[in-house]
């Protein structure tokens, strides 16, 4: 990998390094000394899911490879506007256990809050790429009815801080929120799914690692999919979440062209485990509208994975699964 001359990202704080994201395929595409006139490309797809890409994520794609992994991950190209049946705009029909603004209630004991709506990063596979945040907002004072909800529902054990990406938000927001979870004693988890480590490592601040600590059990889910997605500068926010006595998972998407050989999911699942991570989920694609490209035949996946099984410790083996509308919980393929 040829290494880029402007290096400034590396100093930015978290909150610039979002206010200067990559947001257009051609100068991506300079950034990559790659031709635009190549790659297919569809401003349409990003008039309906804008390009969206931090830098130091960037910096992490290879130069001149049309087909690099993080790359295709992010790029609008044609093929999203094929209209494939059964690709749907809300494939996991959650507005069905979706009981208030910025509350997802599906499975029994954990309850999943849509902390923030935004994200660092457009994932082109992305299943809430046509959710909609604003009607699910909570506002300013809007988390006291979910708070309330959680409190008269004691089943409720854990509860996952989503999105979008909820590190999107401040820290002094997710701080305050935290704490009043803190005081409902039939809580006893914290978990948080996030990109953020991966494409804006400088994310892992004292602040954050300071509300991610307030509960005695907290666990972290990265979403990362491919090996080349980690440097230096992931590595060292990670060991900062390992160092705080965080418990660190990680969840993949399989994703045709991505990560779909034998040889990806072991270099994934292996650096994954090296830096303290343990796999948890490879999940195959929601059927969103937009992403049939990325689509890995049933069959090829079930292959896949008994290679996988063939390749790896057992205790690096993530289940293989998808999520069915109605299901109990995520559906062992
Ligand atoms: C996936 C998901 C969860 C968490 O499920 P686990 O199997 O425990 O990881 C919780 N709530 C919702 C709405 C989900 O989609
Ligand atoms: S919610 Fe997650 S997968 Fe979707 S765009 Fe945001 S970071 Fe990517």
């Amino acid at each position: 990998m040829i290494p880029q001359t402007d290096l400034s990202w590396q100093e930015e704080s978290w909150q610039s390094a979002l206010k200067n994201l990559v947001t257009d395929a051609n100068e991506l595409c300079a950034l990559l000394q790659l031709d635009p006139q190549q790659l297919d490309l569809s401003p349409e797809a990003a008039t309906q899911f804008q390009l969206k890409v931090p830098r130091s994520f960037v910096a992490r794609m290879e130069i001149g490879n049309a087909s690099d992994p993080l790359l295709r991950q992010v790029l609008n190209v044609k093929d999203e506007l094929l209209q494939v049946p059964g690709f749907v705009s809300d494939p996991l029909e959650e507005h069905e256990s979706n009981p208030l603004p910025g509350l997802i209630h599906k499975y029994k004991n954990r309850a999943l809050l849509t902390v923030s709506g935004a994200c660092a990063i457009h994932c082109r596979y992305c299943f809430r790429r046509h959710f909609d945040y604003e009607a699910n907002n909570p506002g300013s004072d809007g988390w006291l009815p979910v708070l309330r909800y959680i409190q008269e529902n004691p089943e409720i054990n854990e509860i996952i801080f989503s999105g979008g990406d909820p590190l999107n938000a401040p820290d002094r927001v997710l701080k305050k929120l935290t704490e009043q979870l803190k005081n409902i004693p039939s809580l006893k988890r914290l978990r948080v799914h996030t990109r953020f480590p991966l494409v804006i490592p400088q994310r892992i601040t004292d602040d954050c690692i300071d509300w991610l600590s307030l509960f005695s059990n907290t666990v972290v889910v990265l979403h990362i999919n491919h090996a080349q997605e980690i440097d230096k500068h992931v590595a060292e926010a990670i060991s900062r979440l390992k160092s705080a006595g965080l418990i660190l998972l990680n969840q993949a998407v399989l994703l045709k062209g991505v990560n779909d050989s034998l040889k990806d999911q072991q270099d994934l699942h292996q650096s994954c485990f090296d830096l303290g991570i343990q796999p948890y989920y490879l999940h195959m694609l929601d059927p969103v509208k937009g992403s049939a490209h990325f689509d890995v035949d049933k069959d090829v996946a079930l292959n896949l994975y008994e290679e996988m099984r063939g390749s790896l410790s057992g205790y690096m083996l993530p289940k293989l699964v998808r999520e069915t509308p109605g299901d109990i919980a995520k559906t062992p393929l």
